[in-house]
């Protein structure tokens, strides 16, 4: 029985994690390395169960008994009692890997160790461990709380047993789980990052504007945002280190960041998060 959940990485991710588990009725330890970070993370929290409230999504005492579940993990040996634990920390495979080797050495020998990684393999990940069976992807999209699919990313490690927890875990966050194997990119990322690299290499050939591309997704394939505005949202650099993170373990140049993303990134234009990518948001 899954009742306290260890949520390690407090930033974009961890906070919308941490969030969506709590509003689903479990107790969340949120832990990072940061200081600064768990309040900042609680302040995005506030902020986005303020605006269910106000979209009368949720009623108040939701939003309240939901960020009562919610505490500060001070170290790391805090999750310790966790009887569930996600990792949403830097996508760094030897940060991961130290995390994982430290989780499996703290909790339950039962306890299904998650990550959230977009682009690292869980093979990599289950391998640092006394406990394979029981790594297993569990990958979220941004924002967490508004965003039905979870991607359950099964290694050839990963137990029948595991993913069926995974599985109903997402259920019970009233999230949409999709099993994938992991392979580089999953399904989510193998899909989308090659058309957002075809809708920049489309925007180099000079074939339309940014603007006209976007339209023509939105427009054309009912997408809600076409994909360079995508781009800009996720951060041009965390497209590009995917897409070669696919370049190099799909072996296949077709999945290689076009050079006008690139040059895009080392001049630090990276999207909203710089003011500056395919759009101006200054
Ligand atoms: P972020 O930079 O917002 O947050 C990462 C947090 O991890 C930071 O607060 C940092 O202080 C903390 N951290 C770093 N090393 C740590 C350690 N060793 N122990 C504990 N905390 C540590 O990143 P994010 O966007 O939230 O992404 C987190 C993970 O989720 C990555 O694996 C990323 O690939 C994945 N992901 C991101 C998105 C997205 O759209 N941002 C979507 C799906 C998956």
């Amino acid at each position: 029985m899954i009742r306290e959940v260890g949520v390690a990485g407090a930033g974009t991710m961890g906070a919308g994690i941490a969030q969506a588990f709590a509003q689903a009725g479990y107790r969340v330890r949120l832990y990072d390395s940061a200081p600064e970070a768990y309040a900042r993370a609680r302040e995005a929290i506030e902020r986005s169960l303020a605006k269910l409230v106000e979209k009368q999504a949720i009623g108040s005492a939701d939003r309240e008994a939901a960020l009562g579940r919610i505490h500060r993990a001070a170290s790391i040996e805090a999750l310790d009692a966790a009887d569930f634990v996600i990792e949403a920390i830097v996508e760094d495979a030897d940060e991961k890997r130290t995390l994982f080797t430290a989780l499996d050495a703290l909790v339950r020998p039962d306890v299904v160790l998650a990550s959230n990684t977009s682009s690292i393999q869980i093979a990599t990940l289950a391998a640092v461990t006394r406990r394979p069976a029981q790594i297993v992807g569990m990958h979220f999209m941004n924002p967490v709380p508004l965003m039905p699919l979870v991607e359950v990313v099964r290694a050839v490690t990963t137990s029948h047993a595991t993913v069926e927890v995974v599985t109903a875990l997402a259920r019970s966050l009233g999230k949409t789980p999709v099993e994938a194997a992991d392979r580089p990119g999953f399904i989510a990322n193998r899909v989308l990052m090659p058309m957002i690299n075809e809708a920049v290499s489309a925007l180099a050939d000079a074939v339309g504007t940014a603007e006209a591309i976007d339209t023509v997704m939105k427009l054309g394939m009912r997408h809600p945002m076409g994909p360079l505005a995508l781009a800009d949202l996720i951060g041009l650099d965390v497209c590009a280190a995917i897409m070669d993170v696919m370049a190099k373990g799909l072996g296949s140049d077709k999945y290689a960041p076009h050079s006008l993303l690139r040059r895009m990134v080392a001049q630090g234009k990276l999207g909203r998060k710089t003011g500056e990518g395919f759009y101006r948001y200054r």
